[in-house]
């Protein structure tokens, strides 16, 4: 996937939001930003194959194990905004303050077609995370921090 339909949506002579490309090489940036849209949700995103891979989480994501939040793949960001902060314009895409919520890096231990497990390493957010893909839902995942010594 390419970052076409980040483009299609935003309006860049109106928003400060990074143009962006898709970049070479693996880095493994993972960041979450708050963002008080029409709908305060948190942005997920992890760094793969030179994309932000994305996804909406509807409530705060879990710190601890035992907490199971549904979450919503959207559409691919560049790298560059894992660095983005800052006010969306009223009427814009998004409109609404964007913060950066966590930040740091990530291992990735398995990126199946339903099912992603990663070590992230924030500060909020830190330890063995898995994504299992919930077909009921349209681009539904679930998202929910799976230690391994039985948890
Ligand atoms: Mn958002």
């Amino acid at each position: 996937m390419s970052l076409e339909e980040y483009k299609r949506k935003r309006d860049f002579r109106k928003t400060k939001e990074p143009l962006g490309e898709v970049k070479k090489g693996e880095g493994k940036i993972y960041v979450i930003q708050k963002h008080y849209a029409s709908h305060l949700h948190w942005d997920l995103r992890l760094e793969k194959q030179g994309v932000l891979k994305s996804w909406a989480v509807p409530k705060e994501p879990p710190t601890k194990k035992g907490v199971k939040r549904l979450i919503i793949s959207t559409e691919d960001h560049p790298v560059d905004y894992a660095s983005f902060e800052g006010e969306i314009a009223e009427g814009e895409y998004g409109a609404g303050k964007v913060e950066i919520w966590d930040r740091g890096t990530y291992d990735e231990e398995k990126w199946g077609e339903n099912e992603i497990i990663v070590r992230l390493k924030g500060k909020r957010l830190s330890g063995r995370y898995c994504l299992i893909r919930f077909k009921k839902v349209e681009n539904g995942w679930l998202f929910f921090r799976c230690d391994k010594d039985g948890g």
